[in-house]
């Protein structure tokens, strides 16, 4: 073991109190205060990390109060080291104290424990310890402390548009080891249709998702109808669909001239549709049982996407070698008596040229007499295996845990996007199970110290 390892595991029981300090603070977004943009608490917990590295003999700096920074080492390039404070609201089904740090058989409880004051407090000691033992460094060490990660990612932004240094080589710890080097692109569209007018059963509303980066998994519809026995005709054809399609389905308005129905699916995040069974879809389907000309243009424009999560039938059906295949979820469905609405999040390959797949998604959209609209264009990210970036990173990943450091790649994007030249680097190691933004998350004492040492080690190869 070299001598950064046994600097850091001396200093661990600091590292730790530390890292309990910050956990205590409930760093959740909040209305703008002076000096604090997305709140008091994040704030605070942004102040007490600045403390922290200015008592151990860090340089900081700071902009707006949007990002802070800690620094180390001279020279005229950067390695950057990702990292945020902010978290997201603890939720229930708690059994320790969100914001309490307990620890309890070797593990630090606390929202925020893994995602991702663990790996930003660590990272500031990281350099307190590389500082202390005056290793020789190339470049300078820059620790990156964002506040806004989880709740619109406006901070690094702010950070870069205010002249903020970007970095020569960067990896953010909040996302999962090996290293993240593939995240697909991202597209936000919007479809919309026109409804042919009913007959005799008519559409009042259509409604399913809130989100376009997550499958519904319910979705309604309120159908009106002449008269009772027209409706109970109606939920026996509803029902019998469904029964077929094993689909669980409830309905309610029985006995009236309305009739509401609902499904349940079961929900996934956008970026793995195939993972959910998508009650919007399954509900426009289904609607396809009504006898009239609005229920089958649902019903066919439904069928292009169902049990289709890489969008072939919509002639996007691409993959690539480093990051698979495309996806495209229909995350929020809205239709009313004359027109329908869907919302997509379509996640395509890292080589996949976004311009040619909005050409072919317009070409389909027009056959479809759809209108279309393009509301957000995430670029992908891709850091190639011959890269020095991956190469270095590589290198300490298998000094320091004697694993293969294989690349991985994501359909969600990491912080990593935020910064050039930057790819997520742990801090979640193969196998260990995902306790980010859940119910009892925590960090394991013995993970905790292992991502230390290798972010430690990191910084040094990246930075000499
Ligand atoms: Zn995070």
């Amino acid at each position: 073991m070299d001598r950064l390892d046994r600097k850091l595991q001396e200093l661990f029981p600091e590292i730790l109190s530390s890292l309990q300090a910050s956990v205590r603070i409930p760093s959740v977004r909040a209305s703008a205060e002076k000096r604090a943009p997305f709140g008091r608490e994040v704030g605070r917990a942004l102040d007490h990390a600045l403390r922290e590295a200015r008592r151990l003999g860090l340089r900081t700096g700071e902009c707006d109060g949007y990002v802070g920074w800690a620094e180390i080492g001279d020279g005229d390039e950067m390695v950057a080291v990702l990292a945020h404070l902010d978290v997201v609201p603890a939720g229930d089904g708690w059994s320790l104290p969100p914001y309490g740090a307990e620890v309890r058989e070797g593990r630090l409880y606390g929202r925020g424990a893994m995602d991702d004051k663990g790996p930003a407090i660590g990272a500031l000691w990281a350099l307190h310890a590389i500082q202390s033992l005056a290793l020789p460094l190339r470049r300078r060490i820059r620790l990156i402390l964002g506040t806004n990660e989880e709740s619109g990612m406006a901070d690094i932004p702010h950070y870069l548009q205010a002249g903020g240094e970007s970095p020569r080589f960067g990896f953010t710890p909040d996302g999962d080891f090996p290293i993240v080097a593939a995240e697909k692109g991202q597209l936000h569209v919007d479809l919309r249709g026109a409804l042919p007018p009913h007959r005799r059963i008519g559409l009042k509303k259509l409604t399913a998702g809130t989100a376009r980066n997550v499958v519904p998994d319910e979705a309604g519809a309120t159908l009106s109808c002449p008269d009772e026995t027209a409706a109970a005709r109606i939920a026996d054809v509803l029902n019998e669909g469904a029964s077929a399609g094993g689909i669980p389905l409830s309905l309610r308005g029985k006995g009236t001239e309305t009739l509401d129905v609902s499904l349940r699916g079961r929900s996934a995040h956008g970026s793995t549709p195939e993972r959910g069974v998508n009650a919007a879809l399954f509900l426009m389907d289904l609607l396809g049982e009504v006898d009239e000309d609005w229920a089958r243009r649902l019903r066919e424009v439904a069928r292009c996407f169902l049990g289709d999560p890489g969008g072939r039938s919509l002639g996007l059906a691409v993959s690539d070698a480093p990051s698979g295949a495309l996806t495209c979820n229909v995350g929020i469905v809205e239709g009313g008596e004359d027109s329908f609405l869907m919302g997509l999040d379509i996640r395509h390959p890292v080589t996949a040229d976004a311009e040619e797949l909005l050409d072919r998604l317009g070409g389909w959209a027009r056959g479809q007499s759809l209108g279309m609209e393009l509301l957000r264009r995430k670029p992908p990210l891709w850091m190639p295996p011959e890269s020095e970036l991956i190469r270095r990173l590589q290198k300490v990943y298998r000094e320091k845990t004697g694993q293969e450091p294989s690349l991985l790649s994501m359909g969600g994007g990491t912080y990593a996007k935020a910064l050039p030249n930057t790819v997520a680097f742990g801090p979640r190691f193969p196998g260990d199970p995902d306790v980010v933004h859940k119910a009892d998350e925590y960090i394991a004492l013995d993970s905790f110290s292992r991502t230390v040492r290798i972010m430690a080690a990191a910084m040094v190869e990246l930075a000499s």
